[in-house]
Formats: structure tokens, C-alpha cells, sequence
């Protein structure tokens, strides 16, 4: 399956996928089934969570353009500022699997909050501007964004090739 192409035989024509596609327009299509597997896999992943010292307990699951999903916790330390969130650690699973393109990912806290800044730059990465973002909580999919509403105007590579057009991208 090429960059931001949806396979016409995953799509399910239920009512939800209707209101997601009018809701994000040209976002990457992925099917209901692969929306609620990412959703259930950050929700029970958030009990690895280690959180020691905020005890704010979050999970992600990412899904790679392989189909494949890898799934994150927040991992803190005792020197605080290592600690890391749980998007970035699935990201970063994903990427060292072998996955270069990312189509979703979900996130699960406490409270439903969205990414921090550091995961929306790292999202966008490897996420297009229509990459879909499903923010949860412990218990249901609160919310869901479009990697470009959560980033408008990110930097990326092509501003450096801009720059540098014989650099290393
Ligand atoms: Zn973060």
C-alpha cells in the first residue's frame, strides 16, 4: 500500500467511518476495526507504564504503513528530565522495526490529554499532515485529530532541503 493510500477492500462503510472520513476529509483512511485495535492496544499497554514519580500513566500504540502496530509507555527516571513519553517509545519501536511511515496513533491517559510538544514534533516526523491522531482515555476515544491540527506549520526535512537540497535527505 503506497503513501496515504487506503486499500478499498479494508474500508468498512459503517456509519463511524462516514462521519470520520467527513470529519478529516483528505486524512489517511485507516479501517474501524484498525482504529479500535490501536485504541484497546494503547489503553492496555498504559499498565506498563512506569511512572514512579508523576504517576501519570500514559500508553500509545502506533500504527507502521506495513500494518504492523507497536505499542509505548511514558518510561520516567530518577533524574527527571530523562524521562520519556509513551509516544515517542512506540515511535522509536516502530522506526527501529523498520518502519519509515507512520498512520495513526493513539494515546491513552488518565484525563484523555493530547501529545506534548516534543511527541508532535517527533509524530510529524514520520506522520503526514493527515496522519490521524485518537487522543483516549482509560476507558473510550475522546478525541480525534489530524497530525496537521496538532502541528500546523511543523518544520520537517523539507525545510532543510530547502536549505541544503544536497544534504543527507
Ligand atoms: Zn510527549
Amino acid at each position: 500500500m503506497g503513501r496515504g493510500m487506503a486499500n478499498p477492500g479494508l474500508r468498512v462503510f459503517s456509519r463511524f467511518w462516514r462521519s470520520r472520513e467527513m470529519y478529516l476529509g483528505m486524512a489517511q483512511m485507516i479501517t474501524t476495526q484498525q482504529e479500535e485495535h490501536l485504541v484497546k492496544a494503547a489503553q492496555a499497554v498504559r499498565r506498563n507504564s512506569y511512572a514512579p514519580y508523576s504517576g501519570y500513566r500514559v500508553g500509545a500504540a502506533v500504527l507502521g504503513e506495513s500494518g504492523r502496530v507497536y505499542t509505548g509507555v511514558n518510561v520516567e527516571n530518577a533524574s527527571y528530565g530523562l524521562a520519556v513519553c509513551a509516544e515517542r517509545v512506540a515511535i522509536w519501536k516502530a522506526v527501529s522495526e523498520g518502519e519509515r511511515h507512520i498512520l495513526a496513533v493513539a494515546v491513552a491517559t488518565e484525563d484523555g490529554s493530547t501529545p506534548c510538544g516534543a511527541c508532535r514534533q517527533v509524530m510529524a516526523e514520520f506522520g503526514d499532515a493527515d496522519m490521524l491522531v485518537l487522543v483516549c482515555d482509560g476507558k473510550s476515544l475522546l478525541r480525534r485529530f489530524s497530525m496537521g491540527e496538532l502541528l500546523p506549520a511543523a518544520f520537517t526535512g523539507e525545510n532543510l532541503t530547502r536549505v541544503n537540497p544536497g544534504g543527507a535527505l
